[in-house]
């Protein structure tokens, strides 16, 4: 990706933390760093790792002004001095940036290990940060530990990595690690509404929730996101503009898809997925959108109220709550497992189509697993052999159910005391075999 196109610089670039306090997300790190400088305890190699987009490069820069400022305030650059400058722009000779996926090989680790004990020309500190480290060969690991063994003074490394387990144990016992976190949808959306701000444009707060959970925590891919929206050049981004670039479905319609399929509307269903198709939404977004929903139903009926929602806005939670409560744990999870396998297999088929219209019927047709077992429960534990049904209320998970299981097989322990007034829809779902079995199970 370009980063700057005529004189346009991306906004990941201009909006870049030029200071310790100003990463965001990663207190922990920043805190640490900070404190090695003022305590004059600095390590000589680093190893930061993470997804990407969550600051690793950024923090590098940091560390290497904060090391150089003449100026620096408390562990933090004064970003006004020409050495600050320089750094921020990478243009300065002693602080190097080398990717290390196209410089991979011997010989780039060998001009480097040449130059590491040339000093510095401008800085008191000399500086290597090597990006996506873990790409060198083996060959060009051997050579930098040997570096690393008898670092020159003045000289650190920072090596940034996606994969930190490709990176050997040589290497990782000589470095000081931070691991750095992904940054919580929240945080990312209030830092797109300062910039939002800070760029004089009127982006709505669905839009901007929208684009922070589609990047998936990483800030950098949420402001990669938020230049293409601010490329549309209309005067106000709404949610639906999201929705048309990334090729997704509103909140609206995957409501609609997900209380059709509880509703077991087989009709209506197919239409709406229809629609969504020639609408734009692209058909693994639309199974990736589903899985999150039924994700968020999960995390809502398992009464886990402090996690945040990542299929829809959290403007949706009651409305989601209600839905989880209605649907019940057991049905959530198979049917996250039947649109896992289904996304498994979309890229491998040419009927991605037939893929998910499947997998919302085969859904759609799930019973209610959980109350099953509630009812199931409840007929266990009667003793006069009158049923009372609890519902959703009863404690959930007694029949062990397999989330794979098609509706027939689902429903298989029968009731385990004679009883009188079985409903039908309970002697509908027994079957001979499965009798017997428990039968054998309980003697
Ligand atoms: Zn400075």
């Amino acid at each position: 990706m370009a980063e700057s196109t005529g004189s346009y610089t991306v906004l990941a670039r201009r909006y870049r933390p030029q200071t310790f306090d100003e990463v965001v997300g990663q207190q922990h790190v920043a805190q640490a760093l900070k404190n090695a400088i003022l305590c004059n305890r600095v390590a000589h190699a680093y190893l930061f790792t993470g997804a990407r987009g969550v600051g690793k490069t950024s923090t590098a820069r940091i560390l290497a002004k904060a090391l150089n400022c003449p100026e620096a305030v408390e562990g933090n650059p004064c970003n006004e001095c020409h050495l600050c400058s320089a750094i921020s722009e990478g243009n300065d000779i002693d602080v190097m940036e080398i990717d290390g996926a196209s410089n991979r090989g011997i010989d780039d680790i060998r001009s480097l290990r040449a130059n590491v004990g040339i000093r510095s020309m401008r800085t008191r500190i000399k500086m290597y940060i090597i990006d996506e480290v873990h790409m060198l060969t083996k060959e060009a690991f051997n050579a930098l530990l040997k570096t690393l063994e008898e670092p020159p003074p003045n000289v650190k490394f920072v090596f940034c990595t996606t994969e930190p387990q490709k990176v050997p144990d040589t290497i990782l016992s000589r470095c000081q690690r931070f691991d750095f976190a992904s940054i919580e949808t929240q945080v990312i959306a209030q830092r797109l509404k300062d910039i939002a701000g800070l760029e004089g444009v009127d982006v709505t707060n669905d839009a901007i929730d929208l684009v922070a959970r589609r990047a998936g925590g990483s800030m950098r891919d949420s402001q990669s996101l938020f230049d293409q929206l601010l490329a549309f050049g209309s005067s106000r981004i709404e949610a639906s503009d999201v929705n048309r670039l990334l090729g997704t479905a509103d909140d609206d319609r995957l409501l609609k898809i997900l209380t059709l399929i509880h509703q077991k509307q087989q009709g209506p269903l197919l239409e709406e997925i229809n629609e969504a198709v020639s609408d734009g939404v692209q058909l693994g977004n639309l199974i990736d959108q589903l899985v999150n929903c039924y994700r968020d139903l999960m995390i809502l009926r398992c009464g886990a109220d402090s996690v945040d929602l990542i299929g829809v806005s959290s403007l949706q939670r009651e409305t989601f709550a209600e839905l989880g409560k209605q649907m019940g744990l057991e049905t959530i999870t198979a049917a996250m497992q039947i649109l896992s396998e289904a996304k498994m297999r979309l890229s491998r088929v040419s009927h991605g189509r037939a893929l998910i219209d499947l997998a919302v019927i085969r859904i759609s047709q799930l019973e209610n697993l959980e109350s099953l077992s509630n009812l199931i429960a409840d007929l266990k534990s009667s003793e006069t052999g009158v049923i009372t049904l609890s519902g959703t209320t009863a404690p959930a998970g007694l029949l062990t159910t397999n989330p794979r299981v098609t509706p027939a097989l689902a429903s298989q322990s029968p009731p385990a005391a004679p009883v009188s007034h079985s409903p039908p829809v309970a002697d509908k779902n027994l079957t001979p075999q499965s009798g017997s079995e428990n039968q054998k199970k309980k003697n």
